[in-house]
């Protein structure tokens, strides 16, 4: 059942909109995920004031609620609808982020990047030094990441004295928004960096070198520290991140630092041992097949799997017998079979246990 949206505000059922709204905010003040990080019930109590103030806070909602006691189904998706969401985040930012004075022109550090690069399994096993092609943004050398022509400054924004937000009335509440004049930065930039057209940043590709560490899995990442896109007026870069993906291998399953492969096998070859030629990494080996093996079981050629990353020493290679039964049978096959299973008088310890639970079942 779910809770009372006035019990939720902790408001009567008569209170007006300005109660409403100032229990919200205290509310939200105290239990806004920003202030309780990790804390599960306090954004569980924000989410249900969010909830009952969406609701109470319009008028034909909360009409509808008082009546049926429950809000008027969406009719525009899930959760909120979208009016209310920006106005909203217009609130939080207005009450939690602060004035937004000259907030854009702060420093500010340039955004991470991910690069996706393919490599095959043997490539994994090696290490691999290469180089990619990276189109990132980097901070204009003219300017210095302001934006500004050297030697000259930006100017106070008449619209909004600087403050960089002009302040509106959405119905009962007042609401501050970016100020359309200098687009929130409460400057403006009467002569733009002619190098970078103001932007404070250029479009550049860059040829770096990546190491990629013998044992890579598939999935991981790397970060160059540095080397993502430029920052704003004197902030640092972001970061790199190169995200390894292993193509699939014609032999060889991986798993951790082992290698798995399918080793199809006869029954002779099974029963009276043999020595087969397998794929390794780089290259093939003898593996010894004993006599008496059995479908299933797994051989290993130890330490010729994968080198284990960042430590000593590698995997196994492991090889999974595989028996392949004739689907046909010729002539010579036949009448050897058939005289095998007749110079077969002993059965096996399967065979043999079977028979014997068998018996004991029928009494
Ligand atoms: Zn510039
Ligand atoms: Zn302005």
């Amino acid at each position: 059942m779910a809770r009372d949206f006035y019990e939720i505000l902790g408001v009567g059922r008569q209170a007006s909109e300005a109660e409403l709204k100032k229990a919200f905010r205290a509310l939200a003040m105290q239990y806004h995920p920003d202030r309780n990080p990790g804390d599960k019930q306090a954004e569980e109590r924000f989410r249900e004031a969010s909830e009952a103030y969406a609701v109470l806070s319009d008028p034909d909602k909360r009409a509808h609620y008082d009546r049926f006691g429950s809000a008027p189904s969406p009719t525009g998706g899930p959760g909120f609808d979208s009016g209310f969401g920006s106005l909203f985040e217009d609130i939080f930012e207005n009450f939690l982020g602060g004035s937004g004075r000259g907030r854009r022109s702060r420093a500010a550090r340039g955004e991470d990047l991910q690069y996706e690069i393919k490599i095959t399994l043997e490539e994994a096993a090696t290490g691999l030094e290469t180089k990619i092609q990276i189109p990132r943004m980097e901070s204009c050398e003219t300017c210095s990441g302001t934006g500004s022509e050297p030697g000259t400054r930006k100017v106070t924004c008449e619209s909004c004295g600087g403050r960089g937000e002009v302040r509106m009335s959405h119905g009962f509440l007042t609401v501050a928004r970016p100020c359309p004049r200098c687009q929130g930065e409460g400057q403006i930039n009467k002569s733009p960096c002619k190098t970078c057209h103001g932007e404070g940043r250029q479009r550049a590709e860059r040829l770096l070198s990546v190491k990629i560490p013998p044992g890579i899995d598939d999935g991981m990442q790397m970060r160059l520290t540095g080397e993502g896109s430029g920052g704003l007026n004197g902030g640092p870069s972001g970061d790199l991140y190169v995200l390894v993906h292993i193509r699939e291998h014609a032999m060889f399953a991986r798993n951790g630092a082992d290698l798995y492969c399918d080793l199809p096998v006869s029954f002779p070859q099974l029963a009276l041992g043999t020595e087969i030629e397998v794929p390794v990494l780089a290259g093939t080996a003898k593996l010894k097949v004993p006599g008496g093996s059995q479908p299933g079981q797994i051989l290993k050629l130890r330490g010729r799997g994968m080198p284990r990353l960042r430590e000593r020493g590698h995997g196994d290679t492991c090889y999974r017998l595989l028996l392949e039964v004739p689907s046909k049978l010729n002539a010579g096959q036949r009448e050897a079979l058939e005289a095998f299973e007749e110079a077969s008088k002993e059965r096996g310890p399967l065979a043999a246990s079977f028979l014997e639970r068998m018996k004991k079942l029928l009494g």
